[in-house]
C-alpha cells in the first residue's frame, strides 16, 4: 500500500483529489469545514517536502456549470485552514488550468474549479481523466468521501500514474481504522448498528457477523426483529417484508457464536413528535397507538455493560430519533459508554451518516478513537466491498 511517506515531493507537483464537498449556507459561507481540515496533514507534508499541491474536488451536485457550486466559495477557508495563500483557477481542465499548473512554484497551492462542472467526472471518462492527469507529477487520493465512486478523478485517473500514485494521510487513516475493526482489532469486537431500517444495513449485518463477537441492534431496526419474534410493537416502524431475514440473522449469529443484543425496553410515544406523551414500556409490549422512539433505561444499562467489556467498537446509526431532544437519551448515553470504553483503552470507530452527526452534536468527537469522514464509503467498506478509489491505488 503506497502512502505519502513513500514519496519525496521536492519540486514535484502533487495532484491531490480531496473531498472539499462541504456544506454552504445561503450566502455561500462554509458551515462545517471538517473536510477541509481533514486534508491539511497531506497538504502540509507535500509543501514541507518542497513540492506544490494542485487540489481537485467536487462540490454538491451541479448540473453543468452553476456558480453556486463554485469552489471559489471555499477558497478563503482553504487558505485560513492550511495557512497558505492559494491560487484559484476557474476550470479544472483546459488552457487556464494547464497554464496555472505549469506556473505553480514549490510551496504553492492551486485550487481547481468543481470537477462536476463536467459530466465526464461522474461518468468516469478516460479522456477527461487523462486531461486532469497532465496537471501533476504524482497522484494522491485523499478523498475517502468519494472513494466508493469510480469517477474520473477518484479512480480512472490512477491509470495514468502507474508508479506515481498513493493514498493521502486521511485515506490511509480511514483504511487503517476500518481494518482495525474488520480484521486486526483486539477482541472482543463489538458492532453497534442503529438507524432507521434493516434494509439499508442488511449487507453490513451479514458481512459483519463474521468479524464481531457482539452485535448491538438498535434504533428503528429493533422493531422488525421484535415483531419477527412475536412481540407487539404498536405503531413502531417496521419492515414486515424483512422479518424473515431478521430471523435468519438471529439464527446465523447463533451459529457463528455472535452475541446479539436488542433493546429490552423503549421510550414509547403517542406521536412522532418531540411534544408527544411518553412512557417506558417493554419492547415486546408496546400498546397500539404508541411507537418506540428511543432506547429505555434498562436497555441503556445493558448496552453500557456490553460496550465496556469490548476492546474494539464500531458504531453506526443512532439508538433513537436523536434529532428530537426527548428521544436523544439512548444515543447520548451510548456515546458516553463508548467514550468511557475508549478512555479505558478500547479502539472506537464511528462512521456512516447520522451517527457522525450525533457524535458531533453531542460533543463526542474527541472522546472516540476515530470519526470517519465518509458516509457511503464507510458503509460500503463495512459491507465488505473494495472501494474503486482504493483499488485504483493498490492496482
Ligand atoms: P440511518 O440513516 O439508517 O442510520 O437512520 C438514521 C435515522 O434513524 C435517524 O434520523 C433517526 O431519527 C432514525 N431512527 C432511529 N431510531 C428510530 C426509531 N425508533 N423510530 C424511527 N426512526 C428512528
Amino acid at each position: 500500500m503506497k502512502t505519502l511517506n513513500d514519496f519525496n515531493f521536492k519540486d514535484k507537483k502533487a495532484l491531490v483529489r480531496v473531498d472539499f464537498n462541504v456544506p454552504l449556507d445561503d450566502e455561500n459561507n462554509v458551515t462545517d469545514d471538517t473536510r477541509i481540515a481533514a486534508a491539511k496533514p497531506t497538504i502540509i507534508k507535500i509543501l514541507e517536502d518542497g513540492g506544490s499541491c494542485i487540489l481537485m474536488s467536487h462540490l454538491g451536485r451541479p448540473k453543468g456549470v452553476q456558480e453556486e457550486f463554485s469552489l471559489q466559495h471555499i477558497l478563503k477557508d482553504v487558505e485560513n485552514l492550511i495557512g497558505v495563500e492559494a491560487i484559484f483557477v476557474s476550470d479544472c481542465v483546459g488552457e487556464a488550468a494547464k497554464t496555472a499548473a505549469d506556473n505553480l512554484e514549490p510551496g504553492q497551492i492551486l485550487l481547481l474549479e468543481n470537477l462536476r462542472f463536467y459530466n465526464e467526472e461522474e461518468a468516469g471518462d478516460k479522456d477527461f481523466a487523462e486531461k486532469l492527469s497532465k496537471l501533476g507529477d504524482i497522484y494522491v487520493n485523499d478523498a475517502f468521501g468519494t472513494a466508493h465512486r469510480a469517477h474520473a478523478s477518484t479512480a480512472v485517473i490512477a491509470d495514468f500514474f502507474p508508479e506515481k500514485k498513493c493514498f493521502g494521510y486521511l485515506l490511509e487513516q480511514e483504511i487503517e481504522s476500518i481494518k482495525k475493526v474488520m480484521e486486526t482489532g483486539e477482541k472482543p469486537v463489538l458492532a453497534i448498528l442503529g438507524g432507521a431500517k434493516v434494509s439499508s444495513k442488511i449487507t453490513i449485518i451479514e458481512n459483519i457477523l463474521d468479524k464481531v463477537d457482539h452485535l448491538i441492534i438498535g434504533g428503528g431496526m429493533t422493531f422488525t426483529f421484535v415483531k419477527a419474534q412475536g412481540g407487539s410493537i404498536g405503531d413502531s416502524i417496521c419492515e414486515d417484508d424483512k422479518m424473515e431475514l431478521a430471523l435468519e440473522i438471529l439464527k446465523k449469529a447463533k451459529e457463528k457464536n455472535v452475541k446479539i443484543h436488542i433493546p429490552v425496553d423503549v421510550v414509547a410515544a403517542d406521536a412522532f413528535s418531540n411534544d408527544a406523551n411518553t412512557q417506558i414500556v417493554n419492547v415486546k409490549e408496546i400498546p397500539d397507538g404508541w411507537q418506540g422512539l428511543d432506547a429505555g433505561p434498562e436497555t441503556i444499562k445493558i448496552f453500557h455493560e456490553v460496550v465496556l467489556q469490548c476492546k474494539t467498537i464500531l458504531w453506526n446509526g443512532p439508538l433513537g430519533v436523536f434529532e428530537m431532544e426527548n428521544f436523544a437519551k439512548g444515543t447520548i448515553e451510548l456515546g458516553n459508554s463508548i467514550a468511557e470504553a475508549t478512555k479505558k483503552g478500547a479502539f472506537s470507530l464511528v462512521g456512516g451518516g447520522d451517527s457522525v452527526a450525533a457524535v458531533k452534536q453531542f460533543g463526542f468527537e474527541d472522546k472516540v478513537s476515530y470519526v470517519s469522514t465518509g458516509g457511503g464509503a464507510m458503509l460500503e467498506s463495512l459491507e465488505g466491498k473494495t472501494l474503486p478509489g482504493i483499488a485504483a491505488i493498490l492496482e
